[in-house]
């Protein structure tokens, strides 16, 4: 048990090395929600999320990057605690610099 601990630790030293996420307090504070609705009229056609290549189905929580597109917020948060890039068209997800967005640094 407590080998297996360990393990994973050393395992998230070693991906920090090479880090270009954001770490999640970063994550819920510069990720913008939204609820998708399936029956709005800018949802005519069928979206979905790159990340996990499933439709958005009704009342789905969205997160938007800077960019402007969305994905499941679950999906995103993943991401980008992996990335800080849009899955789809590699802008910066999001903006830390962003003045409203307090840091710590
Ligand atoms: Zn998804
Ligand atoms: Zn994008």
């Amino acid at each position: 048990m407590a080998a297996g601990v360990i393990l994973l630790l050393t395992l998230e030293d070693r991906i920090g090395n090479v880090n270009t996420g954001l770490s999640e307090e970063a994550v819920i504070k510069c990720l913008k929600h939204r609820r998708y609705l399936l029956f709005s009229e800018e949802n005519a056609s069928k979206e979905f999320c790159s990340t996990c290549q499933d439709e958005y189905v009704g009342e789905d929580e969205l997160g938007t990057l800077g960019c402007g597109h969305d994905f499941h917020a679950a999906c995103i948060k993943q991401w980008i605690r992996c990335k800080n890039l849009c899955p789809v068209c590699k802008a910066t997800g999001l903006n830390t610099m962003d003045p409203n967005i307090p840091t710590n640094l």
